[in-house]
């Protein structure tokens, strides 16, 4: 994004010294490529409204209670976060959340996930979350790096983590801290991340993948066929795509 926002710069100073000077074929081809690249970015569809200020969350809070974030780490007790995109230990290897220290989900979301964690507890498990709420502008840069809608969401339409109600999981056993194995890593783009992808995979591997899908399942979410990793978590509410940054969330909701 930097790269192209340099890129944008020249070809704005190209278009700008094409004014001063006497047209030239090459200054006319950068002015050419340097239109079409503002337009086709101006063109990108996005989804309305965006939430993006502090301001508009909390008057859509004021319209509808169902709309306030919850930190999941004060609403889970003891949950373990490993949040990849606030490190550059992640597919972009980029640290795409810059200082993060909680994630955030939905009340109702929020809640069901609390209710998945206690099931898993009682059996000696818990949850450790990989990411929840991402902002829009995020989604907008993955998009970027990984045009695949089977693994990273279409801005136009905006994602579930967008509007708070996504979730990336794994469940870790209590005693050793460890993850469960479910074949493989977060992240991991290959068709043995897929729910129906089972040859190869041992019985273990299998029944650990079904335990974080039926209980997740049992507590309103909904499993995504390419990930194993990925819920959302199904509501009649019409939730809004937000585009606040985790510096800003962080201080204001305590
Ligand atoms: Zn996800």
């Amino acid at each position: 994004m930097e790269i192209f926002l340099g890129f944008k710069k020249y070809f704005l100073i190209s278009t700008i010294n094409l004014t001063l000077n006497q047209i030239n074929p090459v200054k006319l081809f950068l002015t050419l490529i340097f239109f079409i690249l503002f337009f086709t970015e101006m063109s990108v569809a996005q989804p309305s409204p965006i939430i993006s200020s502090f301001q508009d969350y909390s008057k859509s809070i004021k319209t509808n209670d169902k709309n306030t974030l919850v930190d999941l780490k004060k609403s889970i007790p003891n949950v373990v976060l490993d949040l990849k995109y606030g490190t550059s230990n992640n597919f972009t290897k980029i640290n795409l959340y810059k200082k993060v220290s909680t994630t955030y989900l939905r009340k109702d979301a929020a809640f069901a996930l609390l209710n998945v964690n206690n099931e898993l507890k009682s059996l000696g498990f818990s949850l450790k979350i990989f990411d929840a709420y991402r902002p829009y502008s995020v989604t907008k840069l993955m998009w970027n790096l990984v045009h695949d809608e089977r693994y990273v969401a279409n801005p136009t339409n905006g994602s579930g983590h967008n509007r708070g109600i996504a979730v990336d999981l794994t469940i870790i056993d209590i005693q050793t801290n460890k993850e469960l194995n479910m074949g493989t890593g977060f992240d991991n783009f290959t068709d043995s991340a897929h729910h129906s992808f089972t040859k190869n995979l041992s019985p273990q591997i299998i029944k650990n993948r079904t335990l974080l899908k039926a209980t997740m399942e049992k507590f309103g979410f909904k499993s995504l066929e390419t990930e194993w990793w990925h819920y959302s978590f199904q509501s009649k509410e019409a939730y809004d795509v937000m585009d606040i940054n985790f510096k800003k969330l962080a201080k204001k909701i305590r």
